[in-house]
């Protein structure tokens, strides 16, 4: 059985006051037992920080990027090893920002997910259809190339250790959140692809909800039997918020 997964994407938001605060009092919270499994993803230059805050292993530390490169005169890049170093379990791969803002191909993504599980990093790997594409009926079309453009260069095996997050881009921080019957429709359709290289990889692999994913609408997503957590991008950066999704994640595992 999938258990349920949340992770808080900070984005470039953030300073170690905010660090200290957000983490302890999340910490607070988890001590009580009731949260799913609970990762967050701070920016890089904060992740040592996160790390010698988040001691007790109840919540896991992910990194927002990486490089394709293991080493390098790659100026202004991290590497999967240094994350890995630093106690980074996860990172993200593929967010539409990094894609829309950074000009990340398919192809790049590819190759940092390769990185990332050479690294013993969990990639999360995002995709998500455009308004425009979600209006002239092609999500379903384009979310299913956006993922076999990659198991297609990294193999479907390599799913075994990663995670997919389905982002529509319409709803990532613009308060508009996809319908649970909306999300849900993407989610099966993902894992139907999935099975088409193997059953037991769609079985297993944990698919993530993102978009505008907050307190008062995540145990209505979390209900859906093909959404196993949420990427939460806003709500993360409050422990109220974040917390009452954690539980809600818990309770529906
Ligand atoms: C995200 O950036 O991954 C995200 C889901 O953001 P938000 O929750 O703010 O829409």
């Amino acid at each position: 059985m999938r258990r349920k997964l949340v992770v808080g994407n900070w984005k470039m938001h953030g300073s170690q006051e905010l660090v200290h605060s957000l983490l302890t009092g999340l910490q607070a919270q988890a001590t009580q037992g009731d949260f799913a499994d609970t990762a967050v993803c701070p920016p890089a230059v904060f992740l040592a920080q996160a790390a010698t805050l988040l001691t007790d292993g109840r919540i896991a530390l992910g990194a927002q990027n990486v490089s394709q490169h293991e080493q390098g005169a790659y100026t202004g890049e991290v590497s999967a090893p240094m994350l890995a170093e630093l106690g980074c379990r996860y990172v993200i791969i593929g967010h539409s920002e990094r894609r829309a803002l950074f000009a990340e191909t398919d192809a790049l993504i590819a190759e940092k997910f390769i990185a990332a599980q050479a690294a013993g990093l969990t990639p999360i790997l995002c995709l998500g259809e455009s308004l425009q594409q979600r209006e002239s009926g092609q999500a379903l079309a384009f979310v299913a190339e956006q993922l076999t453009a990659i198991i297609d260069k990294v193999g479907i095996a390599a799913f075994d250790k990663a995670v997919l997050a389905y982002e529509p881009i319409w709803a990532i921080g613009t308060g508009v959140t996809a319908s649970p019957e909306q999300a849900q429709a993407v989610h099966q359709h993902l894992r139907a692809v999935l099975a088409q290289y193997s059953e037991p990889a769609a079985v297993a692999l944990q698919i993530l909800y993102g978009g505008s994913a907050n307190a008062a609408n995540a145990a209505l997503l979390f209900a859906q039997p093909d959404i196993d957590g949420a990427l939460v991008g806003g709500a993360s950066l409050k422990v109220d918020d974040f917390s009452v999704i954690c539980r809600a994640a818990q309770s529906s595992n």
